[in-house]
């Protein structure tokens, strides 16, 4: 498996927002982000070929049973994500995904956070990809109030349960989340849409493998 890093942390965004919890980063994807923050992870000089024997250990010295599979786009490696995942049976498994690459991996995945890249990442426009309802969370990193109507078009388009979506402030120094936490919490009442805040940010600011 490609691996940028594995740490333990506190998960800082989304749904289980506060949890404490294993990550394993992976690396490269298919997009390339304007404001990508963990550009580390698309480069593959920052890759480590290890086998999953060797993550498995890693991840068990570790008390969470929270492993989130994250990157870059994890999905690039669903074959090595399989073998992994059936080594870790009592393990909630979340994945973090761009959304765009086909999942084979729902009958063992517990919940994919989603997040679909909008016209301000400047990247590729690729398909959202049918991710199990019940499984999925939809997070919408948020850079303008204006950005609120794309969000809207992506919902309705996709059929995606508003009480199944998270908007999040773009923005890697607290000063600017903190601004854009402001008026973006108001449009969360306005919408009746849920609130992501960047925690890790908060606690840690841009400071790898926390
Ligand atoms: S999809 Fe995620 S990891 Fe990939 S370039 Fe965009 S922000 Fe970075």
């Amino acid at each position: 498996m490609q691996v940028t890093e594995i740490f333990y942390s506190l998960q800082g965004e989304g749904l289980f927002l506060g949890i404490p919890a294993v990550f394993l980063r992976l690396n490269g994807c298919n997009l390339r982000c304007k404001w990508c923050d963990t550009k580390y992870a698309l480069d593959p000089k920052n890759a480590r070929q290890m086998t999953i024997d060797e993550i498995t250990k890693i991840i068990k010295k570790y008390p969470a049973k929270h492993l989130v599979i994250t990157g870059g786009e994890p999905l690039l490696q669903q074959k090595e994500i399989l073998s992994l995942i059936k080594k870790l049976k009592n393990y909630y498994i979340e994945v973090e995904t761009n959304g765009t690459i086909k999942s084979t991996l729902d009958n063992y995945v517990d919940l994919y956070s989603c997040s679909p890249k909008l016209a301000h990442a400047k990247t590729l426009n690729l398909p959202l990809q049918k991710f199990p309802g019940k499984k999925t969370f939809y997070k919408f990193v948020i850079e303008h109030p204006a950005n609120i109507e794309e969000v809207k078009n992506f919902i309705r388009k996709y059929k995606i349960k508003k009480s199944r979506v998270l908007l999040m402030p773009l923005g890697t120094k607290e000063k600017e989340l903190k601004e854009r936490s402001k008026w973006l919490a108001e449009l969360c009442k306005k919408e009746d849409l849920r609130f992501s805040p960047r925690l890790q940010i908060t606690l840690w600011g841009t400071t790898r493998a926390r």
